[in-house]
């Protein structure tokens, strides 16, 4: 399993989101942090910055190799992938993301291209168009768009080539492009393999939207439970078993716009398919091996800021306890400092003329520590260089109150991750 764009600040997030919101001791822990054993090296070949391309070769090649790199090695030979070598080897299977099935991650187990924009080489690749013929018996996801020729009104190809005729046609796959066809498949029992399942013209929504429009989109649960259900099914009588990658894909694109609501949602459905697999194995008479792992981090996520002036780091996350809107004269009231003290066993939830069903919000704020701390930075270097000879009191007094105000003022200015999430 890939933690796309995961790094301990989320899970931290995460962890400290899901014990407020759900009223939870300080000491629960997310089903992810009782499996931690380490952590995995991706580094990029040419950049100290690693994208999802290079850290998917890193784990699907075992090599390291140049940011957008699609199972490609720093020379352009392309480097042979733990699905093709289950493939070979008599394995089925199978990959599970929300979002692009020709994204860097998933492309890195089942295509080889120099660039991972070579999104219409990969589609054709993953369908078995590449040299080694089909190796993915099953995949589920989004990314439709690479699959339709560029005369739909969906499609992103350059071509008009039908990628899904040439999937059904030519190399036998099973085509579902709606959430009518995932219930067809009745959650895995119902599947003939190849199976190609793309449900989004491009990504499937965040979490924290996808649930209300669970009708029109499965979730990456729902896709990966139906993907080990399938596989174990169809490799029942083979004394090999299957291979599957799942993705929590978005993680990553939720640190990239720096939103925290939509991440922790996506952590937090990682951490339920996590847990969903593990049940999985445990059930199984098979024997199974699980791996998780992160490919980078994304967006910098900061939990604490250490002050201008000051040593002591402070804490950006305040949860704050709201009530409902119906008890004007308390709504905003802070219950909860910022230690993260349990939520109290009396739960405001009610005030005199609380309507029933109203949801009691819980709102936890935060700010964008690193960008405040950089701006700060660069503007106290850039008047300190402005100044040609030895300040005066005055002049490092006004200077003084100057950085203040815009330590103040820069998270708005940058336009840092300053966010709410709600809890229902
Ligand atoms: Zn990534």
């Amino acid at each position: 399993m890939v933690s796309d764009g995961m790094g301990p600040a989320s899970l931290s997030l995460t962890r400290s989101f899901r014990q407020v919101v759900e009223g939870l001791d300080m000491r629960d822990t997310l089903v992810l942090d009782d499996h931690f054993w380490g952590t995995s090296r991706t580094r990029s070949s040419n950049s100290f910055v690693t994208d999802s391309a290079a850290g998917a070769t890193a784990f699907s090649c075992g090599h390291k190799s140049y940011n957008t790199a699609i199972s490609m090695l720093p020379d352009f030979q392309p480097c042979g992938t733990v699905l093709e070598a289950a493939k070979r080897a008599g394995y089925a299977t199978g990959l599970v993301v929300t979002t692009d099935i020709t994204d860097a991650t998933p492309a890195c187990f089942a295509s080889h291209v120099y660039y991972r924009s070579q999104g219409d080489e990969i589609a054709l690749q993953e369908v078995g168009e590449g040299v080694l013929g089909r190796t993915v018996d099953l995949m589920l996801g989004g990314g439709r768009c690479h699959f339709v020729p560029n005369t739909t009104l969906e499609s992103c190809r350059a071509d008009n080539v039908d990628v899904t005729t040439i999937a059904r046609e030519k190399h036998g796959y099973t085509y579902i492009d709606d959430r009518a066809g995932f219930d067809s498949l009745k959650r895995g029992k119902n599947v003939s393999l190849p199976l190609l399942g793309l449900f989004a013209a491009t990504d499937v929504p965040f979490e924290i939207d996808r649930r209300h429009m669970a009708n029109v989109f499965p979730s990456l649960s729902e896709m990966a439970l139906t993907a080990l259900t399938a596989l174990e099914e169809a490799t029942k009588d083979s004394d090999k078993g299957f291979f599957l990658m799942i993705e929590g894909s978005r993680i990553d694109h939720a640190g990239h716009i720096n939103d925290p609501a939509a991440q922790v949602r996506e952590v937090l459905e990682y951490d339920k398919t996590f847990k969903l697999v593990l049940e999985f194995l445990n059930a199984s008479d098979k024997e199974g091996v699980l791996v998780a792992t992160s490919d980078h981090e994304t967006g910098g996520l900061a939990l604490a800021l250490r002050k201008f002036l000051s040593t002591i780091p402070i804490m950006l996350l305040t949860p704050v306890q709201r009530l409902p809107a119906s008890c004007p004269s308390t709504t905003g009231t802070p219950l909860f400092s910022p230690k993260l003290t349990p939520r109290p066993s009396t739960s405001p939830t009610s005030c005199a003329t609380t309507s029933p069903g109203t949801p009691n919000r819980t709102q936890m704020i935060f700010a964008g520590g690193s960008t405040q701390t950089l701006l700060s930075a660069g503007l106290a270097s850039m008047m300190l260089s402005r100044l040609r000879s030895t300040p005066s009191p005055r002049t490092l007094w006004m200077l003084y109150t100057l950085l203040l105000a815009w330590s103040a003022c820069a998270p708005v200015l940058a336009g840092a991750p300053t966010a709410t999430v709600p809890w229902t």
